[in-house]
């Protein structure tokens, strides 16, 4: 016996047909003894139909009162969700209860629309499981210390479960969901990606901020600082299979580096086409440059990822970064109104047209000459590489987007991930 947190997302609570199957679900692992705690989603489409009704009424803005109100309105998807789910099990007969996250209380900051989760009261929730119940926590929101609600960003269900599994001390946190795991890579780029067994949460860490979006990349933070154990599944299975087997499927995201995952130097390939290059050339090469470029662009608020500084050339040097895709405008103008004459540079130039591919792997830490067998398939390809980054446990490149699905392949393919 064992207290779970059950995360089901927006497609697995899609119609109130879908809803009776995971109240079934839930009633079989709480009839085998298990104490279960359940965060939803919002039914599929819902949060997307609420904000879209406020533009209808004001266009989208980053102001405070506007911000408060879209999470008053957002909430409530998760809110109807948790409380058809009580239904649904009561109709079982599951005894169950919902709460909204005011309720518990989640409280988080005050940061309407991507607020953090600062704190979790058990009482409540641990009492109503002494008495057999099924716990039901809406997902996705909570409550500022002055009493308003706030939600935690798209996906912030996923957030919401692993908070409340390491505030319980629950012994996993199974996120069902629509697909069946976490994969080498996107199987829709590459037919022949495997699921994997299990996946140590620094890769997930580094697949989920680049592009892999099974998971809100939060939740992995989360789950690495309280050390919660996480398991993607599908919930697509029989309700009613084999509970151990179900307990056994899908990926679990680990804190611990066995033997085997070791062996695995690449476990996956990561992609995505969110950023955009810019490049600031025959730029004064002396000190305090990069400070005077990158400065105005963090105090816009703007996040840079890759960075290259050239070697210099008669003083001069080119000095290239990238940014999301949506700051991409924005960044340009910034730098040609504010540094491009304050800095001395001959020019500022971008391209948005380039993507990130990324092999990410603890194993990378204990080996060498992995990122050349990289850089060798690719050249293979004839592909170019404009810029490379490393870390411990991955290597970057940015390239012509155009060859973005050719090099995933080639990448997935040189680095054996099709087999098992
Ligand atoms: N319903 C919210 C969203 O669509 C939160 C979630 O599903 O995780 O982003
Ligand atoms: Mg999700």
């Amino acid at each position: 016996m064992a207290l779970i947190v059950h995360k089901y997302g927006g497609t697995s609570m899609g119609s109130t047909e879908r809803i009776r199957t995971v109240a079934k679900r839930v009633a079989k692992w709480a009839r085998a003894g298990h104490q279960i705690v359940v965060v939803p989603s919002a039914m599929s489409g819902e949060t997307n139909r609420l904000l879209g009704l406020a533009k209808e009424l004001a266009p989208a803005k980053p102001d405070e009162s506007y911000s408060r109100e879209l999470d008053m309105l957002a909430s409530t998807g998760e809110q109807a969700s948790s409380a058809l789910l009580a239904i649904a099990l009561q109709a079982e007969g599951q005894p169950s209860i919902s709460y909204a996250g005011w309720q518990v209380a989640i409280k988080t900051n005050s940061a309407f629309t991507k607020a953090r989760i600062e704190s979790i009261d058990d009482a409540r929730v641990l009492a109503d499981l002494e008495q057999g119940k099924v716990v039901i926590i809406t997902g996705f929101q909570g409550v500022d210390e002055n009493g308003h609600i706030t939600t935690l960003g798209r996906g912030g269900s996923d957030t919401s479960a692993v908070a409340v599994a390491a505030a319980l001390k629950a012994a996993e946190c199974l996120i069902y969901t629509d697909v069946d795991g976490v994969y080498t890579t996107d199987p829709r780029v590459v037919p022949e990606a495997r699921r994997l067994h299990t996946v140590y949460f620094e890769e997930m860490l580094e697949m989920a901020s680049m592009g892999s979006k099974v998971l809100q990349i939060r939740s992995v933070e989360f789950a690495g600082k309280y050390k919660v154990p996480m398991r993607v599944l599908s919930s697509f299975t029989p309700w009613d299979i084999d509970i151990n087997e179900e307990a056994a499927s899908g990926t679990l995201i680990t804190f611990e580096e066995d033997e085997q995952m070791e062996q695995a130097v690449v476990s996956g390939i990561a992609f995505n086409r969110d950023e955009a290059k810019i490049s600031v050339l025959g730029v004064p090469d002396k000190p305090g440059i990069a400070y005077q470029i990158l400065g105005a662009v963090a105090d816009a608020n703007i996040e840079v990822d890759v960075i290259i500084q050239n070697l210099s050339k008669d003083g001069k040097t080119d000095f290239s970064f990238t940014v999301h895709r949506n700051d991409y405008a924005k960044t340009l103008d910034l730098l040609k109104e504010k540094v491009l004459h304050s800095v001395g540079a001959a020019e500022v130039s971008g391209d948005a047209k380039i993507c990130k591919v990324s092999i990410v792997g603890i194993g990378m830490r204990s080996h060498v000459g992995v990122a050349s067998k990289m850089f060798r398939a690719l050249s293979e390809e004839g592909i170019n590489i404009q810029m490379i980054s490393t870390s411990e446990i991955k290597t970057s490149v940015v390239i012509d987007e155009k060859y973005m699905e050719l090099a995933v392949r080639a990448l997935h393919k040189a680095f054996d991930l099709d087999q098992a």
